[in-house]
């Protein structure tokens, strides 16, 4: 079969085999986890795969991180359904040669450090480049916070800066577990995502989930100093980087204006105010000193087939 389909679109097509739905399953494809009920108790599920050349280089960065990165983005995404994690699962295909104990090292040390278990997995071996699926379950820490929730007047917040991933942290990304646990002790955010494609792309993916237009105010943006130092390289902008770029793994979230105004105030973690969300024919806007344009929501998406 010729894959012509790009990803978001087949994920798109995904969600419509869904409708007709069980009711264990709360929440099917189209969030950071799914969300499934077992024994009368919600659980997340969710997999991310890692591949090499796409996601990582093995031979600049080495086993030990190549195993801790591919547990780190699925433990990002328990943390954007504002869960925490508790077993994992670590599929492996690795070509001859591959440090196999260094690479499962690094999953089990950032699983650990998280509170999550590798209970099991599969190791094959073929003559490509090393591939790894991990799946992670875990639990809502209170209501699971899914992409669907947001309310136009909310406002937008972000838990760190972004942009320039590339030279370095997309190998070793922070899963923003324990910055959950707070911000979960503070409010009830009404919807969240974490930042793996690109600021402006996962945003939208939040903004379709709940209905809602968005504006992000520019000079909000928390931009990372390796977005500056990428903007040198590559003539764009910083703020385009931070836009765009992805891999930072921070936390996107929406709240109600008077839980996020509290939060600014007592900053229990880090936190930025960077837009307010709004009625959806307002469309996803940038507001970059006093202009309105379109917000850029270049990122990163595999692509199939004649996309490519
Ligand atoms: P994230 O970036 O948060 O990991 P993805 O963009 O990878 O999210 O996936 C979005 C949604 O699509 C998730 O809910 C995921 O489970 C679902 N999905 C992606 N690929 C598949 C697949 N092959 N089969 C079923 N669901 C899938
Ligand atoms: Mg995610």
């Amino acid at each position: 079969m010729v894959l012509t389909m790009q990803e978001f679109e087949f994920i798109s097509w995904l969600q419509a085999q869904h409708v007709l739905t069980r009711p264990d399953i709360r929440v099917g494809p189209g969030d950071d986890a799914a969300v499934v009920m077992f024994a009368g108790k919600p659980l997340l599920v969710c997999k991310d795969l890692l591949t090499e050349e796409v996601d990582f280089r093995l031979v600049e960065a080495g086993e030990y991180a190549v195993g801790r990165k591919a547990m780190a983005v699925n433990l990002s995404d328990i943390a954007a359904m504002g869960g925490r994690p508790l077993w994992a699962l670590l599929g492996i295909v690795a070509p001859p040669g591959t440090n196999l104990t260094e690479l499962y090292r690094g999953a089990m040390e950032c699983a650990a450090a998280h509170g999550a278990v590798i209970v099991g997995g599969d190791t094959n071996g073929w003559s490509s480049g090393l591939v790894l699926s991990v799946t992670v379950i875990g639990e809502p820490i209170r209501e699971a916070v899914l992409r669907s929730g947001a309310r136009p007047g909310d406002w937008l917040m972000l838990t760190g800066p972004v942009g320039g991933s590339i030279f370095g942290r997309h190998l070793n990304p922070t899963p923003r577990l324990r910055e959950v646990v707070t911000l979960l002790d503070h409010v009830q955010p009404h919807a969240m995502i974490d930042i793996s494609d690109g600021l402006g792309q996962d945003l939208s993916h939040l903004c379709t989930a709940s209905g809602c237009g968005v504006v992000v105010e520019a000079e909000r943006v928390p931009i990372h100093p390796d977005a500056v130092r990428l903007s040198n390289q590559t003539g764009r902008t910083p703020l385009d980087h931070a836009l765009t770029d992805g891999e930072d793994f921070e936390l996107l979230f929406a709240v109600r204006p008077g839980d996020g105004s509290a939060l600014l105030e007592q900053q229990p973690i880090p936190l930025w105010h960077i837009g307010t969300f709004t009625t959806p024919d307002h469309g996803l806007l940038l507001c970059n000193e006093g202009t309105t344009a379109p917000l850029p929501r270049r990122g990163w998406q595999h692509r199939f087939g004649d996309g490519q």
